[in-house]
């Protein structure tokens, strides 16, 4: 690998990796689609396996065996989401959720429980409630990610069942932006280790920023987390889904990764090489034209409670950890408008650059309904504890003129 010290993610995201003497000189890498591998003899391929399966972590330089275990293309994408999200290793897989699973099987057994900020992402949410409660696994939500007390109560609670095996934060959270302290639940675990024999794994779902606004492995995290179908694809047209952290944390999910096959093929591997070469110029852009927008709807006599992170009230415990655990206010947040569905649903129908869909992060801006879309399966009892009614509507802001984007939303506020 070249150096890297220095370098600014900018660079690394357009370059780091890869050397055009690996492949004709080619500029930029090509997509390498073969499924296995050849040995240049029986002792080689004897070595390699011994190599991937007996050694303490697969060897940067080592051979390929079998696509679903590596290949140059997730190898190469590998490293620079490594560098980009400063840590020492990362594994790349088939989504965000496949990532997400991935890590909490390979951490997790019979008996653990799990601590977990609140709300979840919908999927996580019901992985945690559903099938790992099943194997006997019980997850407990911290009532407030920034109050240490909170966090103890959970614990509390927790370790009635057994001990706590991991603590999943997602900050910010979708909708409502609840922002988790970091490093204050890394000191909470280390000190858990007077209660129970191993210390709690921190995992941190870190798709709501990206690692260009927020690296949390810097605050304490043991595993970073990244649906890679967001942000850093950016284009609305792949899955994909990331964990980085020390060798010791991602080796034992990457290996749990082969038996699952939930690796990212080829293909998409090099679509995200690509993305990520634009990630800091989108980012960018987007998150100017939300810092745009925001004020707009803030100052708009039809919407209330805007959850942009960047209107975070000076002084406020969240705005303290902002400040120390975040560089930007990402672009995506929620408000509501003034009335009900009938009211959001004439709003939303009147639209006409923004596209009406779930996700965030692509170039294009999108817009949803919460409570009839994302929170569907939300009980309406714990949509409004996370402050989702039906006036609720969640913006993406893409990378689009923002001129055009306010034009856009106050010709469709003019309907209510
Ligand atoms: C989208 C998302 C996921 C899941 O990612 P997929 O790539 O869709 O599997 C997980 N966490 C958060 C916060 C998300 O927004």
């Amino acid at each position: 690998m070249e150096p890297r010290e220095g370098l600014h993610p900018d660079t690394l995201a357009v370059g780091f990796g890869y050397d055009p003497a690996e492949a004709y000189g080619a500029v930029k890498p090509p997509i390498v689609l073969s499924s296995t591998f050849a040995y240049p003899s029986a002792q080689a391929a004897k070595d390699v396996h011994r190599a991937y399966f007996d050694g303490p972590a697969p060897e940067r330089d080592a051979p390929f065996i079998y696509a679903r275990l590596d290949h140059p293309n997730l190898k190469l994408l590998q490293a620079r989401l490594a560098v980009l999200d400063g840590a020492e290793d990362a594994a790349a897989f088939s989504s965000g959720m496949a990532a997400i699973s991935a890590a909490m099987l390979a951490h997790l057994k019979p008996g653990d429980s799990v601590l977990h900020t609140t709300p979840l992402y919908g999927g996580t949410h019901g992985l945690l409630h559903g099938p790992l409660t099943g194997l006997g696994i019980k997850p407990v939500g911290i009532a407030d990610a920034l109050d240490r007390e909170s966090v103890a109560a959970a614990a509390e609670i927790a370790l009635k069942h057994g001990p706590i095996g991991l603590i999943h934060v997602e900050s910010p959270a979708n909708p409502t932006a609840g922002i988790a302290d970091i490093a204050m639940i890394a000191a909470f675990a280390d000190e858990m280790t007077r209660l129970q024999e191993k210390r709690p794994v921190i995992s941190v779902d870190n798709t709501f920023l990206g690692s260009l606004l927020q690296r949390p492995l810097e605050h304490g995290a043991d595993l970073c987390i990244t649906s890679l179908t967001k942000y850093a694809g950016g284009h609305s047209d792949l899955l994909g889904g990331c964990l980085t952290g020390s060798l010791e944390r991602v080796g034992p999910v990457r290996m749990l990764r082969t038996l699952l096959g939930t690796h990212m093929d080829p293909f998409t591997s090099w679509l995200l090489l690509r993305s990520l070469e634009t990630f800091p110029l989108r980012n960018g852009r987007a998150n100017a034209n939300a810092g745009a927008i925001a004020a707009f709807l803030r100052d708009h006599p039809k919407v209330t409670n805007v959850t942009y992170l960047g209107f975070l009230d000076e002084g406020s415990p969240a705005r303290a950890v902002y400040d120390r655990q975040c560089t930007g206010a990402g672009s995506t947040f929620s408000f509501k408008i003034a009335g009900g569905e009938a009211e959001a649903f004439a709003m939303l129908d009147r639209l006409k650059v923004f596209r009406m869909a779930v996700s965030l992060g692509g170039t294009e801006s999108l817009i949803c309904h919460s409570a009839s879309t994302t929170h569907y399966l939300v009980p309406p009892e714990i949509r409004r504890e996370v402050g989702v009614d039906d006036s609720s509507l969640r913006i993406s802001v893409g990378i689009e003129h923002p001129d055009d984007l306010i034009a856009d939303l106050a010709q469709a506020l003019d309907a209510i």
